[in-house]
């Protein structure tokens, strides 16, 4: 029951991510690459898209596929750098 938690605390304390499938504790996975699609909203409240790739893990033996915390922070990140090319020369103090 918490052998979830307990691999995600020590992922942690190794500055990783998993290195096991979450589901049928298989080693075999791997990192890749997805498009996708950010919708979001502007400091002037008007929705926009941004296309961005996010990491995907994906395991061989099960199929599954998770996201982790890179994906989070590619997000984050294409956020961030949308945010900012929608208001060109405008830093709000
Ligand atoms: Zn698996």
């Amino acid at each position: 029951m918490t052998d979830h938690l307990y691999a995600q605390r020590r992922a942690k304390e190794r500055g990783g991510h998993y290195m096991h499938c979450p589901k049928c504790g298989s080693g075999k996975i791997s990192l890749g690459l997805v498009n996708d699609l950010l919708r979001a909203v502007d400091m002037n409240g008007e929705i926009f898209e941004a296309k961005f790739q996010v990491p995907v893990w994906c395991c061989s033996a099960c199929k599954l596929r998770w996201q982790g915390q890179e994906a989070q922070a590619a997000k984050e990140a294409t956020y961030q750098h949308a945010l900012a090319q929608r208001t060109p020369g405008r830093i709000a103090a």
